[in-house]
């Protein structure tokens, strides 16, 4: 990957010799803005552009470089691999688009680039790209102009599509944030996200990491890198929506996940995830300084409007302004003496007009345990003030790596000052009490995410019955049906998430002997309604062998007089759980990240609040009380409203023992316990329902 980014030369096909093209801007560029590397062009004709040498053949290229960048129509790119895995390249990065559209007999171009790489040994970037940029090394790929070539930058950003990635440079630069490296993925054919995840991960240069990301190739390799990773990492990730993912698909053959998921994963990875790009600048800029450790902030404002303004954009983030200590405003009244100030926080500090003191008050605010980190609201002349400003933003500077927490500066002033300052300070700066409460949110959460993934502790180790899943799905395959609710929970238990006690009966007979105790449940078990209560083949409460014998008479006749009457393939009879709240844990296989684990409360909880929360499979033990406390509702597991606590124990278990089913069971496509029956604390959790789909078998 090195080389990609460090190359000491670069071949560039469909360079011409005399007009103006994209593979000439590549060269161009690259010579205007200083990198020292060797340039060379192929095309269809020999010349000279700038110094730079346009050969018709990559053989009679002098030396053998270290990176070949394709800009020549899709069909010609094979051949002309061969051609440069012949003179040894082992390097490609291909900007032409046009090749999945593109086939011929039953396979496609695409197809053909990986055959050659693959006998070749080449690594290869794209197609649809617009390749790496390295700016200390003043090296740029895209097909585009750059002037401003800073050096030094220590953001690592990767891009799926060049053009979004162009004017984020751009954007980051316009906020005093120098990039030090690019990539832009294209289609990933070879090179994936994952990858340039990795090398950033372990680039000594690079120590944010910030992305747009259309979707995921390698999705379960690239959260594992992640949640590895000590780097902040920021990520936009469209294709959200069903029409956005039909757009994607054709511009950079990006698949969708479901947008829940890659909201579970980038939480548990602690991924951070923004919208829109002063989102990502904001975040990138924030992350820059240290974390928000907890919730306490001390707000100073030398306008009175615009404390009112971040008190709000504090609550909104449930921010706490906790009261300054006496200490602190004894300290205030020696550092100005005659002004009368009301000393709370926020902190007015209108009628002051001295630059040492509110750098002083800053440092004295930063001493204090009391405060995670502060906002400062900058309101100032531009005119009078503008170069007392820029000293003052270094003192801050100086002062947040110090005492080690963040600040948050609301720069107010005339628009043309304060895209000015921004452009040129690397310190972060906001300009709006909302914008920098935001980051400051951004920071925090960030630092409890990371917390809470780095004490995700161990797994633990199950033992799971796996031969029974196996007996299970062959039968249900070879029956071609869905696995029975008898089977469902027997698949269950296996992997020790035992049921309520049950007993299955194949017709309404009832045996002489049932070894259960009443109440019970009686359910249909019936390979066509996997909803049993829909086709009322469900009855609770059933208090003795009369009431039973009745209920599965009456069961049965009913069914039968439905439209479409499904089979009966039996009866459970099932022990009433006792009380409790009724949650669900489920799972799925999501295309991109695998296995993934679902929870939440049951019933409007779930089918109106969408209150669930996800994570990818399987978890631990913190991972899925971290899951459960995300809940909206998990104050009714807490016991709201002076009910008894649930017993959230109970529920974890079950939670890391379904994700550690699926996770180990691959053929498992769904499972879906629905309802757990949790009881109050101490007095465990019920199983009372389950769905399990098998992957359908491939045919041969
Ligand atoms: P389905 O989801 O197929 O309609 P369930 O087995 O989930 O059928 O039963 C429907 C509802 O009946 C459950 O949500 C639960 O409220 C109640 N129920 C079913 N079985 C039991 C049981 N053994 N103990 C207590 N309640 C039960
Ligand atoms: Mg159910």
């Amino acid at each position: 990957m090195e080389k990609f980014f460090s190359p000491r030369s670069i071949v560039v096909f469909g360079a011409s010799a005399t007009k103006m093209n994209l593979g000439q801007i590549v060269l161009l560029n690259n010579k205007q803005i200083g990198y020292e590397g060797n340039l060379y062009g192929v095309g269809s004709q020999e010349g000279d552009v700038n110094g730079i040498h346009i050969y018709t053949s990559v053989a009679s290229l002098p030396e053998t470089p270290d990176v070949a960048i394709f800009l020549t129509p899709a069909k010609t790119v094979p051949g002309l691999m061969r051609e440069c895995g012949e003179k040894g390249i082992t390097h490609v990065v291909i900007e032409s688009g046009g090749f999945s559209e593109y086939s011929h007999g039953d396979h496609t171009l695409e197809y053909d680039v990986l055959a050659v790489a693959k006998k070749y040994n080449m690594k290869v970037i794209g197609p649809n790209c617009v390749g790496t940029v390295n700016f200390d090394m003043k090296m740029m790929m895209p097909f585009a102009f750059f002037k401003n070539i800073p050096t030094g930058g220590r953001l690592g950003l990767i891009s799926q599509s060049g053009g979004v990635g162009g004017s984020y440079l751009r954007a980051v630069a316009g906020y005093g944030i120098k990039p030090g490296k690019f990539a832009a993925t294209g289609n990933k054919l070879q090179l994936d996200e994952a990858h340039f995840l990795d090398y950033f991960i372990k680039d000594p240069k690079t120590d944010i990491i910030a992305m747009y990301l259309e979707g995921f190739k390698r999705g379960r390799e690239f959260f594992d890198l992640a949640r590895g990773c000590d780097k902040p990492i920021v990520i936009q990730k469209s294709n959200r929506s069903p029409i956005s993912a039909k757009i994607a698909q054709s511009h950079t053959t990006a698949l969708s996940s479901d947008d829940s998921v890659v909201d579970g994963a980038f939480r548990q990875a602690a991924i951070i995830r923004v919208d829109d790009e002063l989102e990502f600048v904001n975040a990138i800029k924030v992350v820059r300084m240290p974390l928000m450790k907890e919730r306490r902030v001390a707000v100073l404002s030398r306008s009175g409007g615009h404390a009112v303004l971040t008190a709000d954009a504090c609550a909104k983030y449930g921010f706490e302004m906790v009261p300054f200590p006496p200490s602190f405003i004894e300290k205030l009244k020696t550092i100005y003496k005659t002004r009368v100030i009301a000393h709370q926080n926020p902190l007015d500090l209108g009628e002051i007009f001295d630059y040492t003191i509110f750098t002083d008050i800053l440092e004295e605010a930063l001493k204090l345990e009391n405060y995670d980190g502060v906002l400062f609201n900058h309101l100032y002349s531009s005119d009078f003030e503008g170069e007392m400003s820029r000293t003052f933003l270094a003192g801050v500077e100086k002062l947040v790596e110090k005492y080690a927490k963040p600040v948050c500066l609301t720069m107010i002033s005339d628009r043309e000052e304060l895209l000015k300052i921004q452009q040129s300070q690397p310190f972060p700066i906001f300009t709006s009490p909302l914008e920098a409460a935001t980051a400051l949110h951004v920071s925090r959460t960030y630092h409890e995410l990371k917390t809470l993934r780095d004490g995700r502790g161990k797994l633990p180790d199950y033992s799971l019955d796996l031969d029974m899943v196996k007996t299970i799905r062959s039968r249900c395959v070879h029956e071609q049906r869905i696995a029975l609710t008898d089977e469902a929970l027997t698949i269950c238990a296996s992997a020790g998430l035992q049921p309520v006690k049950d007993m299955l009966i194949k017709n309404e007979i009832l045996p002489e002997k049932i070894p259960l105790h009443y109440p019970l449940a009686v359910k249909l078990v019936s390979r066509d309604a996997s909803h049993k209560s829909d086709v009322g083949g469900v009855a609770v409460n059933i208090r003795n062998k009369k009431q039973l014998s009745e209920t599965l008479v009456s069961m049965k006749d009913k069914i039968q007089k439905i439209a479409n009457p499904p089979a009966i393939d039996g009866y459970l009879l099932q022990e009433m759980a006792p009380e409790g709240i009724e949650c669900f844990v489920g799972g799925r296989r999501d295309p991109a990240f695998g296995p993934v684990i679902v929870a939440g409360l049951g019933g409007i909880f779930i089918e109106i609040f969408k209150d669930t929360s996800i994570r990818l499979a399987p978890v631990t033990p913190n991972e899925a009380a971290n899951m459960m406390k995300e809940l909206k509702a998990y104050p009714l597991l807490q016991g709201a409203r002076g009910k008894k606590p649930a017993d959230c124990q109970a529920l974890v278990d079950i939670i890391c023992r379904t994700s550690a089913l699926l996770a180990a069971c691959p053929d498992i496509t769904e499972i879906d316990l629905n309802p757990v029956i949790v009881h109050p604390e101490g007095q465990g959790a019920s199983i009372v329902d389950a769905r399990i789909f098998f992957e359908e078998p491939t045919v041969t």
